[in-house]
């Protein structure tokens, strides 16, 4: 069977991956229906690596409709253990300029719409996200970006609204004025879901643009957020073929663990069919 211990999830602009060697294509069902797109498996730097458009091949899914369930279930069941998304984001920072990089450490959940948890159904779990992201895995990111030469940012709050429109001039400078520096669609729950799939999460994310609140930038379009991805296309896969050929062979972080002080429910009552749906994320706790 097809395994990876290594994924990537493509944003809007990315929709493969350029480089997988011997690649095969897998569309795994799963408790929570299909995942965005059939997911391609190959090899990068002799490793294997997963790779999968979160909007759908062609970008067809809105980030309200990105089934965020099935893609993490279904790479957690390929095997993976860390994933790198790949994310455009607009700035809420000056210094955060469009075609800059940044490597965020912490989300700001402001959507509404979506589901974002494996568990309910008389399972209950309450996972820590304090630091939503792996720091272990976002330093190794870091390294691998700076060592395109790209100008990199390591830190910041990513707002996650629930799109699919942009934000108003009223929330731009809001969400400002509450500390955030960048936005975007999706980073939430798919940071959290791959945190309760215990497995390491870091985003890459591009600055496209300045969102709304800029005085002498124009607001944001599709047309800006598809030029600078395609400028920084070849950034991301120098980036991440950097960062697949050093990465450290072992897990040194907690994420592998992150359901050990997370689940409550008395195993006499959860019901068996729930136990099924979630074993591959919680079967190590209920032999
Ligand atoms: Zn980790």
């Amino acid at each position: 069977m097809n395994k990876a211990s290594i994924a990537i999830i493509g944003g809007s602009g990315l929709y493969h991956m350029k480089g997988l060697e011997a690649a095969e294509t897998v569309a795994p069902d799963t408790p929570f229906g299909k995942p965005s797109a059939p997911i391609t498996i190959g090899t990068l730097e002799g490793k294997r690596i997963a790779f999968l458009a979160r909007h759908g091949i062609g970008h067809h899914i809105t980030p309200t409709e990105v089934p965020y369930r099935a893609n993490i279930y279904a790479l957690k069941s390929l095997g993976v253990e860390r994933i790198i998304s790949i994310s455009a984001c607009g700035s809420l920072r000056e210094d955060y300029a469009p075609g800059h990089i940044v490597i965020p450490d912490n989300i700001f959940d402001f959507t509404h719409s979506r589901a974002r948890t494996f568990f309910g159904e008389g399972l209950v779990a309450h996972v820590s996200v304090a630091d939503p992201f792996c720091g272990d895995l976002s330093g190794q990111l870091e390294s691998a970006v700076r060592a395109t030469g790209a100008a990199a940012h390591c830190g910041g709050n990513f707002i996650t609204i629930e799109g699919p429109r942009f934000s108003t001039k009223a929330e731009s400078h809001t969400y400002r004025s509450w500390g955030m520096s960048i936005i975007g669609m999706t980073a939430s729950p798919e940071a959290f879901l791959a945190r309760e799939a215990e497995m390491c999460y870091a985003i890459m994310a591009h600055v496209t643009d300045y969102d709304v609140w800029h005085v002498t930038e124009s607001p944001v379009t599709v047309e800006m957020v598809i030029q600078t991805l395609n400028k920084n296309t070849e950034i991301a896969q120098e980036a991440i073929r950097s960062l697949v050929r050093n990465i450290k062979p072992e897990r040194s972080c907690n994420c592998e663990s992150a359901l050990s002080t997370a689940l409550i429910t008395d195993p006499k009552v959860i019901p068996a069919e729930t136990l099924e749906k979630l074993r591959p994320l919680v079967g190590k706790y209920y032999k």
